[in-house]
C-alpha cells in the first residue's frame, strides 16, 4: 500500500466497526417545542459565528468522503429553519464518493421546500411526527402544524423520495393509543413508521421516566392490529428493527436504545452545529474541527484528525431510565 492510500483507508473505530455515515447538525435551533425534547421557553442558542457554513461543511463532508464515509443526513435542531438548505444539499452532492443524502425534519417546512431539495440531489426524508391528532399534536409539539406535516410527508412521497419514513416518540399515557394508527398507515403507503423508545436527557427526566414504553410492549400492541412479519429494513445498517403486515406498502420499525442495544453496529458519527465531531449520541467524547478548518487545515489534516478521533469512539452507551449519560441537555444540541 502506497502512503497515499493508507491516507484514504476507511475510517475504523477502536472496536473494528467501518464508520461510513456522518449526520450533520445545521442548526441547534427549532421550530417546535416537543415536550420531551426542549423546554418550552428554547434553550440558549448558539452564536451566529459558531455555527459553521455551507462552505466549512462541505469542507468537512470532503474529507470525511475521502476516508470512507458514503452517507450523509442533515439534521439538527431543525435544518429547514436555516435559509437555502437546498445550497448545502448541492454542495454535499457534488462531492466524490457521497451516494446518498437525507434529511430529518419535523416536516412543518417540507413541502415548501422538497422541490428544490429534491433538485440539489436530496435523496430520503425522515419526518417526526408523534401525533396524528391535532390537538394532540400541538400538546406534544407545543406548536401547532399537523396538516403542514401531513402535506409535507405527502409531498415527499410524490416527490419520489423513498423511502419515507416517520419517527414517533412512543410515550404511555400521552400517544401509545395511537401506535396501532401509526402502523395502520403502513398497510396501504410506502410508508415505514419507525416507534422510538423516548430516551433521557437533561431535560426530559421525569417525563421519560413516567412515560417510557419499551420496544417489546410497542410490538406487542401493533400485533393486535394484525401479523407481523420480520422484513429487512430499506438500506443499510441503521437501528430500527422491522416488520410488515402481508402484502403491505411500507413497514413497521422499532428503536430500542435502552431496551434492545445496537452499538455493536453503530457505523456513525455526528458534526454538530458549531463543528465538533461527536462520537456518540449518549457520551460526551468529541472533537473540535472547526478551530483547525478556520486555522486552514488542510484536506489532508482534516482527514488524519477525523481518523485520530476513531480512537475516542465509546464502544457502547450507557443509557438508562431516567438517567442522564452525558452533559447533553436536549438532542437539539447534536443533531438527534
Ligand atoms: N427537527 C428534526 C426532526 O424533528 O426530525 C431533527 C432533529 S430531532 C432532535 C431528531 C429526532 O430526535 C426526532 O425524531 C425527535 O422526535 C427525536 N428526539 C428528540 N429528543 C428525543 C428523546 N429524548 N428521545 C427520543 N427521541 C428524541
Amino acid at each position: 500500500m502506497t502512503t497515499v492510500d493508507l491516507l484514504r483507508a476507511p475510517l475504523v473505530d477502536g472496536f473494528r466497526r467501518p464508520i461510513t455515515y456522518l449526520r450533520v447538525s445545521v442548526t441547534d435551533k427549532c421550530n417546535l417545542r416537543c415536550v420531551y425534547c426542549m423546554p418550552e421557553t428554547g434553550l440558549a442558542w448558539l452564536q451566529r459565528d459558531d455555527i459553521l457554513g455551507y462552505e466549512e461543511i462541505v469542507e468537512i463532508v470532503r474529507a470525511a468522503a475521502s476516508v470512507g464515509v458514503r452517507s450523509i443526513r442533515l439534521t439538527g435542531g431543525e435544518p429547514l429553519v436555516r435559509r437555502d438548505l437546498h445550497r448545502l444539499v448541492a454542495g454535499i452532492a457534488a462531492i466524490d464518493g457521497i451516494d446518498d443524502i437525507a434529511l430529518s425534519t419535523n416536516g412543518l417546512l417540507l413541502a415548501d421546500q422538497i422541490d428544490a431539495l429534491a433538485s440539489a440531489g436530496l435523496r430520503r426524508v425522515n419526518v417526526s411526527l408523534d401525533s396524528l391528532r391535532p390537538d394532540r399534536f400541538e400538546a406534544i409539539a407545543r406548536r401547532p402544524g399537523l396538516d403542514l406535516v401531513l402535506a409535507g410527508i405527502d409531498a415527499a412521497i410524490a416527490a419520489g423520495l423513498a423511502p419515507v419514513k416517520l419517527n414517533c416518540v412512543a410515550m404511555r399515557g400521552q400517544n401509545d393509543d395511537e401506535l396501532e394508527a401509526f402502523a395502520e398507515l403502513t398497510r396501504e403507503r410506502p410508508i415505514y413508521v419507525r416507534f422510538i423508545e423516548v430516551m433521557p436527557v437533561h431535560e426530559n427526566l421525569g417525563l421519560q421516566q413516567d412515560t417510557y414504553i419499551g420496544a417489546e410492549e410497542m410490538l406487542e400492541r401493533i400485533r393486535r392490529t394484525g401479523e407481523l412479519h420480520p422484513v429487512d429494513g430499506p438500506g443499510g445498517n441503521g437501528p430500527a428493527r422491522y416488520f410488515a403486515y402481508e402484502g403491505a406498502a411500507g413497514a413497521v420499525g422499532v428503536i430500542s436504545p435502552l431496551s434492545h442495544e445496537y452499538c455493536d453496529r453503530c457505523n456513525r458519527v455526528r458534526l454538530t452545529a458549531d463543528g465538533r465531531l461527536r462520537l456518540c449520541l449518549f457520551g460526551d467524547q468529541a472533537l473540535d474541527l472547526r478551530s483547525p478548518l478556520r486555522a486552514g487545515a488542510s484536506q489532508a489534516e482534516l482527514a488524519e484528525l477525523l481518523r485520530s478521533a476513531m480512537l475516542i469512539k465509546p464502544e457502547r452507551h450507557h443509557l438508562r431510565l431516567g438517567e442522564a449519560s452525558s452533559r447533553m441537555r436536549a438532542f437539539s444540541e447534536i443533531g438527534g
